[in-house]
């Protein structure tokens, strides 16, 4: 770190380096922007940062990213909760409510199952999502984590645990490629993914 700044200002080029795809020059040119800005405004991004840490937390049902103890869609009385679309992250909730096409509610696994990377299915919320299958009264559950090695796995795994409850077990295949995320599929995409979505044996 170069020794023409103060320390302060070194510290707050090195925070700033820290984050995705910030390079040491666009560190320094965000740190020079926050100096050179209003106080009201510096704090108000400062601000910002505090309460994402403090006030997120994870909806009780869900597992879905909220500042509540339960998520909006786990608590709007229009979505049937008889079907629950699993997740790998909040972000791919996101990614399948901008289509539109989806009237049910969640389940946020935390990522996906991958030994070689120290993920075992006790990491994930596979035990609280077998639970909400028990004792809730669900009749479908849509597999919507990623169409890759590690999703396809996870899903597998999660149905072979299910097997005996009554529970559907579908997954979203159709216009989804092999190997991609749900993340950066396009809506167009999901939208055929969740109508032509198939049984899993
Ligand atoms: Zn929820």
């Amino acid at each position: 770190m170069s020794t023409v700044y103060t320390e302060t200002l070194n510290r707050l080029i090195e925070e700033f380096g820290k984050l995705p795809g910030v390079g040491p020059k666009t560190a320094e040119r965000l740190a020079f922007h926050i100096l050179k800005a209003e106080l009201a405004e510096a704090m108000a991004l400062a601000k910002a940062i505090g309460d994402v840490k403090s006030k997120i937390k994870h909806c009780k049902i869900c597992y879905n990213l909220s500042e509540q103890p339960t998520c909006q869609i786990c608590a709007d009385p229009r979505r049937d909760k008889e079907l629950i679309c699993v997740v790998e992250q909040p972000k791919d909730v996101i990614a399948l409510e901008k289509t539109g096409a989806c009237k049910w509610v969640y389940h946020v696994l935390g990522g996906h199952i991958a030994p070689l990377e120290g993920v075992e299915p006790s990491d994930l919320t596979i035990d609280q999502l077998v639970e909400r299958v028990r004792t809730g009264n669900v009749k479908e559950m849509i597999m919507a984590t990623n169409p890759n090695l590690a999703g396809d796995g996870t899903a597998l795994y999660i149905s072979s645990l299910l097997k005996n409850t009554g529970v559907k077990i579908t997954r979203l295949a159709r216009g989804l490629p092999t190997g991609s995320t749900i993340e950066y599929a396009s809506g167009k995409m999901l939208t055929d993914a969740i109508t032509g979505r198939q049984q899993l044996e």
